[in-house]
C-alpha cells in the first residue's frame, strides 16, 4: 500500500494503530511448535499471565483451544508450515486476533519492522541488506545467491528469507522508478503529437 505510511527519515516513526501491529497478539511459528507436532503430544503456550493456549498435536493438524489449524511441509524445503484457517496458504506463523489463528494477512495485520524499513528510505533498506549479507555469510554483491549452509540453519533461513524479500522490494521499488521513467516520456512524446495534430489538450 505506497502512500498510506508517511515517508519520514526517523525509522522508528510508523502511523498505524497499535491494534494493526503483528506484535500486538499472540503468535505461533510454526519451527517454534515443530518438537510438539508430533501426534498425541500436548502442552500450553503462555505469552503472558493469564493468556495460555493448549495444544494438541493430532494427525495432520493441531488443536489449539479446540481450534483445528493444518500442518503440512513446505513445498520444496524440510520446513514445516501451518495452513492459514482462513485463506488455506501454507504459512510459518498465525496470529490470534479475538481468538481466530489466521495468518497476519488474513487478520490485516503488518510488522513493526516493515515500517521501520519503509521509513528508512532507500539508504536504511540498503544498509539492511548489507548487514543481512555479512550475518549470513553471503557475497556482498546485490543478488548473490544465499550461501546453502545458512538455509540449513533455522535462525539463518530466516535472515536469508528477509534478505531476499527486501531485495525482492528493493527490485521492484526501482523498477517502478525506471517504468514512470519510460511512461512519462510517452506521455511528453503523445502531447508533443497531440499538439502536433492539433488536439485539444
Ligand atoms: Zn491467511
Amino acid at each position: 500500500m505506497p502512500g498510506a505510511f508517511t515517508r519520514t527519515d526517523d525509522p522508528g516513526h510508523n502511523r498505524t494503530p497499535a491494534e494493526k501491529l503483528l506484535e500486538a497478539w499472540p503468535q505461533i511459528d510454526v519451527h517454534m511448535l515443530a518438537r510438539q507436532l508430533t501426534e498425541g503430544a500436548e502442552t500450553t503456550i503462555s505469552f503472558k499471565p493469564g493468556l495460555h493456549f493448549s495444544v494438541k498435536a493430532k494427525a495432520g493438524f493441531l488443536d489449539i483451544n479446540g481450534q483445528q489449524i493444518r500442518v503440512g511441509w513446505h513445498a520444496s524445503l524440510p520446513l514445516r508450515t501451518f495452513e492459514c484457517p482462513r485463506c488455506g496458504k501454507p504459512k510459518y506463523k498465525l496470529s490470534c486476533v479475538n481468538g481466530a489463528w489466521w495468518c497476519a494477512r488474513c487478520h490485516g495485520l503488518s510488522h513493526t519492522s516493515r515500517h521501520r524499513w519503509r521509513g528508512a528510505g532507500e539508504r536504511g533498506r540498503r544498509a539492511r541488506i548489507e548487514w543481512l549479507r555479512r550475518r549470513i555469510g553471503a557475497d556482498s554483491r546485490p543478488g548473490a545467491p544465499s550461501p546453502a549452509g545458512s538455509l540449513r540453519n533455522l535462525r539463518k533461513l530466516r535472515l536469508a528469507i528477509e534478505l531476499r524479500d527486501l531485495e525482492l522490494g528493493y527490485a521492484a521499488h526501482n523498477r517502478e522508478k525506471v517504468s514512470n521513467v519510460v511512461e512519462k516520456r510517452l506521455d511528453d512524446r503523445r502531447r508533443r503529437q497531440s499538439r502536433k495534430r492539433g488536439d485539444p489538450s
